[in-house]
C-alpha cells in the first residue's frame, strides 16, 4: 500500500489493510466479503454537524482505501433504535406525552411529531434525508431490524456461551456494589415494554434464555414489577452498550469505525469483548469534539454552538467539508469567524488541486476528498483567480451595498480571471450579502480619525492623487509610510482607517483593498468622510 500518500485518510486505509490481514489469517473475514465502513447513530435526537463529520471522515478513509485497493467497499450508517430512552430531550414537541414512555425501547416510542410510525422512526428519516441531502453513499442498518429480525441471534447466543468471560470485562470497570448483579443482557420486560428497568436473575445457556425481574425504577420510569424468562434470540433482550457495540462488529465483520474522544473507554472494552466472542476488531480512530466559542462542548439537545445549516448560510459546504477535514485530532471551536478562514483556505487548495502536475499531489490534496463526485465524473475541478471570500466580504461592507453587479464589477476589474470561476465566486457573492446584511451592517459604525491621525490621512491622500500605478504592495508601503512618517502608532493608524472607510476595528491589508476598491474611488470616499466631518465641526 503507498506509503508516500500523507494525509491522515491514507494512514487510517493503511491501518484497514493491516487489519484485513490479521482477520483474514483467523475465520474473522473472507478475502470475498467487502471492506466494511461502519458509522454509529443515536436516534434520542436529530442529526447534527457531529452526525455530518463522522459520516463524511469515514467516508474518506472509504475513499482513500479504495484509492490504493481494488477490493469493494460498503458504508453502513446504523442507528441503535433498540436502545431505551432515559431522558426527554429538550428541542422536541409532545415532551409530556414521551416522558410517560421513558425506559422503553426507542423504536416502541410513538413520534413527538406525529408523522412515523415511532421516535426512531422519525429520527432514522431525518438521518437518511440528512445523509441524502449530502449525497452520502450508505446502507442503512437498524438496530431494531437486527434484533428482532434475527440477524443478531448467533451473536446473542455466543454472548450467552462466553457469558463469564464477557461479564469479567465489564464488571472490573464497576464499583463494588453493581458487580455481581450486572449482566449484559437486558430483557425487554413483556409486561411494560421498558428496557431500562430490567434485570437479570438467571441464565439458561442449554435454552439460550435469561429470566428477569422487571424492578429497576428510575427517574420518571416506575418498575412495574413483573418477572419471566424470555429468549436471548429475537429482540426479546437487548445487550447494553459496549456489549452492543462488540455484537455488531462480531456479527456484521465490521473493518473500520471511528469514534470520538469520549467514547475511547467504550471502544477499549467493546475491543476485549469482541475479542472474547473470537472476532476481530476493526481498525479505527478517535477523533475530537467541537466546542463552542468559549471552549464548552456542543449540546445537541441544548442546541449550542453552530449549527451545519447556520454554517450554510454563509459558507459553501466544501468549506465546512475543509473544516472537518483538516486536524480530525484537534479540538475545534465552531462560531462565524472560522467560515470565511476555511473557505479561502479551501479556495487555495483548489487551486493548488487544479495546478498540480504529480498524481501524488492531487491524490494528497483535501479537494480529491471534498470533491470526489465531480473528480470522478471526469469535471475540471479548478479555481483561477485571486479573489477570496474575506476580500468579497470586505468589499461588500465598504461598498455598504445590497447590489450583486456592483461587486461584479469590482471584482472584474481587480481580476480578469473571475469569469472562469463564475459560479464559485457567485455563490460567495450571495452568501457574503447575506452576511453583510445580517451581521456587519447592524454593527456598523463610523469614526473620524482624531487630530494625531490627520497627518497620515494628508499624506496618503497625496499619494492616491498622484498615483498612477497598479500595484498592490505599493499602496501597502505608502500606506504604511503615511502611519510611519508621521509617528502614529501603527495599531491606532489601521484601526483608524478601518474605523473610517468600513466602520469596524479590524478590516484587510489595505494596499490589497486600496487596490480592489480603486485608487481614485478610495481617495472621493476619504474625501466624503472628511467633508463630514468638517461639517460635523460647523455645527
Ligand atoms: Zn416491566
Amino acid at each position: 500500500m503507498s506509503e508516500q500518500l500523507e494525509s491522515w485518510p491514507y494512514r487510517e486505509a493503511r491501518h484497514v489493510d493491516e487489519h484485513l490481514k490479521r482477520a483474514e489469517s483467523g475465520d474473522a473475514k473472507s478475502d470475498d466479503d467487502p471492506v466494511l465502513f461502519q458509522t454509529g447513530f443515536g436516534p434520542s435526537g436529530l442529526p447534527h454537524i457531529g452526525t455530518f463529520s463522522e459520516v463524511a471522515r469515514t467516508n474518506w478513509v472509504r475513499r482513500a482505501f479504495s484509492t490504493v485497493s481494488d477490493r469493494p467497499t460498503k458504508l453502513i450508517a446504523f442507528s441503535d433504535d433498540m436502545d431505551g430512552l432515559r431522558k426527554v430531550p429538550e428541542n422536541i414537541p409532545n415532551g409530556d406525552m414521551i416522558a410517560e414512555h421513558l425506559g422503553k425501547p426507542l423504536c416502541d416510542i410513538p413520534d413527538p411529531f406525529g408523522e412515523e410510525d415511532s421516535f426512531s422512526g422519525y429520527m432514522n428519516a431525518q438521518l437518511r434525508s440528512f445523509l441524502d441531502s449530502f449525497g452520502f453513499d450508505y446502507n442503512f442498518v437498524s438496530s431494531k431490524d437486527m434484533y428482532r429480525g434475527g440477524e443478531f441471534n448467533d451473536g446473542l447466543l455466543r454472548i450467552l456461551e462466553c457469558y463469564d468471560e464477557v461479564r469479567q470485562v465489564i464488571i472490573k470497570t464497576l464499583r463494588n456494589p453493581n458487580r455481581d448483579e450486572w449482566s449484559p443482557f437486558f430483557p425487554v420486560c413483556e409486561n411494560c415494554g421498558k428496557v431500562n428497568n430490567t434485570r437479570v436473575t438467571d441464565v439458561h445457556p442449554k435454552d439460550g434464555a435469561v429470566s428477569y425481574v422487571c424492578d429497576q425504577s428510575f427517574r420518571g420510569a416506575e418498575a412495574c414489577g413483573h418477572s419471566g424468562t424470555v429468549p436471548v434470540t429475537d429482540g426479546h433482550v437487548k445487550v447494553g452498550w459496549k456489549v452492543d457495540w462488540a455484537l455488531r462488529w462480531y456479527v456484521l465483520g465490521v473493518d473500520y469505525e471511528m469514534y470520538g474522544k469520549d467514547l475511547i473507554e467504550s471502544a477499549e472494552l467493546s475491543t476485549e469483548i469482541v475479542r472474547a466472542l473470537g472476532g476481530e476488531p476493526p481498525a479505527g480512530m478517535f477523533y475530537e469534539m467541537f466546542l463552542d466559542e468559549n471552549g464548552a462542548k456542543i449540546s445537541k439537545s441544548k442546541g449550542t454552538g453552530l449549527s451545519i445549516d447556520d454554517w450554510l448560510q454563509y459558507g459553501p459546504l466544501e468549506s465546512l467539508a475543509w473544516f472537518i477535514f483538516k486536524k480530525p485530532k484537534k479540538a475545534k471551536k465552531l462560531f462565524f469567524e472560522v467560515i470565511p478562514r476555511s473557505t479561502d483556505q479551501y479556495l487555495e487548495a483548489l487551486h493548488d488541486y487544479g495546478v498540480a502536475t504529480e498524481s501524488e499531489q492531487e491524490l494528497d490534496n483535501p479537494v480529491y476528498f471534498i470533491k470526489d463526485e465531480e473528480i470522478d465524473a471526469g469535471e475540471e475541478v479548478t479555481y483561477e483567480s485571486n479573489i477570496s471570500y474575506s476580500m468579497i466580504l470586505n468589499l461588500v461592507s465598504v461598498l455598504n451595498t445590497d447590489d450583486r453587479d456592483m461587486v461584479w464589477d469590482y471584482l472584474r476589474r481587480y481580476d480578469d480571471r473571475v469569469d472562469a470561476d463564475k459560479d464559485v465566486i457567485d455563490d460567495l457573492v450571495d452568501r457574503a450579502l447575506r452576511y453583510y446584511r445580517e451581521f456587519v451592517f447592524p454593527t456598523k459604525e463610523y469614526k473620524l480619525p482624531d487630530e494625531e491621525v490627520m497627518p497620515g490621512v494628508e499624506q496618503l491622500r497625496e499619494f492616491l492623487d498622484q498615483y498612477d500605478g497598479d500595484d498592490p504592495e505599493e499602496i501597502q508601503t505608502a500606506t504604511y509610510r503615511a502611519g510611519k512618517d508621521n509617528d502614529i502608532k501603527l495599531g491606532k493608524w489601521f484601526r483608524s482607517m478601518y474605523r473610517m472607510l468600513l466602520g469596524q476595528d479590524r478590516g484587510p491589508r489595505l494596499g490589497t483593498f486600496i487596490h480592489l476598491y480603486g485608487v481614485e474611488e478610495t481617495l472621493n470616499l476619504i474625501n466624503e468622510r472628511l467633508a463630514e466631518k468638517s461639517a460635523g465641526n460647523a455645527d
